[in-house]
């Protein structure tokens, strides 16, 4: 019998050791022992080095993602006569290592603040195939990323043009700009999550971008690269895409009176399946249902389609992540105040809202496993919580596992490679996790984990106080 505290979409699992194809990574499976393994290693092993929480990613997952991003709307590009060039969104999640995948396979990347800025230059990507974001960026900001040769900067604001101009006249530089445009599509998702409706920081108004592409075309040591839009995050319907393309090729259009523009940026936003009940698209149809409606407006006015430049973020890294908890203390609930009393069984792990803080953003929800080994218990309905001081700590919110879970079983969390690490914090002085690379067999620590000196090291009174005891 299904509890009546599922939601709809959840159902019942005919097996609860189920590993679903559309969240697990690709080499993600049980070994004979029944234990998850991912790329050959099996979650004890991985635990046994590096302890809980513990994020690992598909090393081999994430770089096939990487590269059929690439090739998927580079294709749809040449379909209609141009060429792409795809950005990796490096806020998904970034480090140096993750850098240097993602420049071995031809993507570019995309930053959105110095320190992410850095760790791109510090991977060692060649500058000219890095794009700067950001609806604030610092001058100190734009002057690190001009005189690092950095390829695109995305102007947010009329402000902006003039202290990228500047810094570039200092460094006497020409700077490739685009311009970010609101088209005020709403995309199809939660709404957080969107970011291209009227009322909301990013991007100019459709109305108001002509006048500022004018702006940017009279400086000369700026380079007006094309318009950018990116209309929100986690979609899973092309229709979103189709209008705001729309609308932002009939201003590009506009523009060709006044000067050449090599490019158009659609953005990222592309969803992904977090639960085994979520249907997210292929990338290619994305990709076909804009390359179609860059094709049938261009041609309709009569303009030449430009380059198309993608930045696609959370597809790449979501799937190719899993996060590995140890359980501890597991509580049955009980609900009456929706008729027949039923029982909640809260299962909580040894981490949360500080390594996952998504659910608590944005009531996103995730998929489990017991990962540890195989049991035919009767599935029970669970909600996985953290360990933090907040009712909002949870990790997964709806899932049915065998009915035995018990303190101590490992717990895999599915799909956690986007905005999981990239989003950790502190709260509660927690210790943010380590993350580990799997590939052929073997684990390769890519992040270490945060140590208890880590969390004082800022801390000035503990400082000067280990100084007196040494001293
Ligand atoms: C966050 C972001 C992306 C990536 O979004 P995903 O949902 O991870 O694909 C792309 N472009 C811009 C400008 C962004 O801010």
């Amino acid at each position: 019998m299904p509890n009546t505290l599922a939601p709809d979409w959840l159902k019942l699992p005919v097996d609860a050791n189920d590993l679903a194809q559309s969240v697990w990574s690709r080499n993600t499976s049980r070994n004979q022992a029944g234990e998850l393994q991912i790329a050959g290693v099996s979650a004890g092993e991985l635990v046994a080095l590096h302890g809980t929480p513990l994020y690992v990613i598909d090393e081999d997952d994430f770089r096939a993602r990487a590269a059929s991003a690439k090739s998927v709307l580079t294709a749809a590009a040449e379909k209609i006569g141009s060429t792409a060039k795809v950005y990796y969104a490096s806020k998904a999640f970034l480090s140096t290592e993750i850098v240097t995948w993602v420049d071995e396979l031809g993507l570019n990347i995309d930053v959105a603040s110095g320190g992410e800025l850095a760790a791109a230059l510090a991977g060692g990507i060649d500058p000219k195939r890095i794009g700067l974001h950001g609806n604030n960026k610092s001058n100190q900001e734009i002057g690190r990323a001009v005189s690092a040769g950095v390829g695109a900067i995305v102007i947010d604001s009329d402000i902006e043009i003039e202290r990228i101009a500047a810094a570039a006249g200092a460094q006497d530089v020409v700077q490739g700009v685009r311009l970010r445009v609101n088209t005020g599509v709403h995309a199809n998702t939660h709404d957080f999550l969107a970011t291209a409706r009227e009322d909301q920081k990013f991007g100019i108004p459709l109305s108001e971008a002509a006048d500022l592409v004018a702006k940017i075309r009279s400086h000369s040591h700026l380079r007006f690269l094309g318009l950018h839009q990116h209309i929100g995050s986690q979609i899973f319907n092309a229709d979103g895409f189709i209008e705001s393309t729309k609308r932002l090729l009939g201003l590009h259009a506009e523009l060709l009176a006044h000067g050449d523009i090599p490019e158009i940026n659609l953005g990222g936003g592309f969803g992904v399946a977090y639960k085994p009940a979520d249907e997210a698209p292929e990338l290619g149809y994305f990709a076909e249902a804009i390359a179609d409606t860059v094709s049938a407006v261009c041609a309709d006015l009569g303009i030449e389609v430009p380059v198309l430049a993608f930045e696609p973020g959370r597809y790449i890294a979501g799937p190719a992540g899993i996060t590995l908890y140890n359980v501890g203390t597991i509580k049955d609930v009980t609900v009456t105040d929706q008729g027949e009393p039923q029982v909640r069984k809260y299962v909580s792990v040894d981490g949360g809202m500080s390594d996952n803080a998504r659910p608590a953003l944005y009531q996103a929800e995730y998929h489990a496993r017991i990962a540890g080994r195989k049991s035919d218990a009767k599935p029970a309905l669970v909600r996985v919580v953290g360990k933090h001081c907040e009712s909002g700590d949870i990790v997964v919110s709806h899932d049915y596992l065998p009915g035995d879970i018990k303190p101590n079983d490992l717990l895999a969390v599915a799909t956690t490679g986007a905005y999981c690490h990239s989003l950790s914090s502190n709260y509660n002085f927690l210790t943010r996790p380590p993350v580990v690379a799997v590939r052929s067999g073997e684990a390769r620590l890519i992040i270490r984990g945060e140590t208890e000196a880590d969390l004082f090291s800022r801390d000035i009174r503990f400082q000067e106080q280990q100084k007196n005891e040494k001293g």
